[in-house]
């Protein structure tokens, strides 16, 4: 869903931005990983696929999730 027009960054649409809800570390994540997440979670097509910050307890989600 973030390859479509979001991505802030033309030049890199094999990844997507991701942000910390809480404390706002930004991590890319590859279309690999995100495409591999809806496999194994086909879930709610209108939740993003999410991960868990690497610095806090904070969630992890699509930088546009937020501006959504
Ligand atoms: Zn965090």
């Amino acid at each position: 869903m973030c390859s479509k027009g979001v991505n802030p960054n033309p030049e890199d649409q094999h990844s997507c931005l991701y942000q910390c809800e809480l404390c706002g570390t930004q991590e890319r994540i590859p279309n690999d990983i995100l495409e591999y997440f809806d496999v194994i979670d086909p879930g709610d097509p209108e939740s993003p696929a999410t991960f868990r910050c690497e610095r806090c307890p904070g969630i992890m989600y699509p930088v546009s999730w937020f501006r959504a």
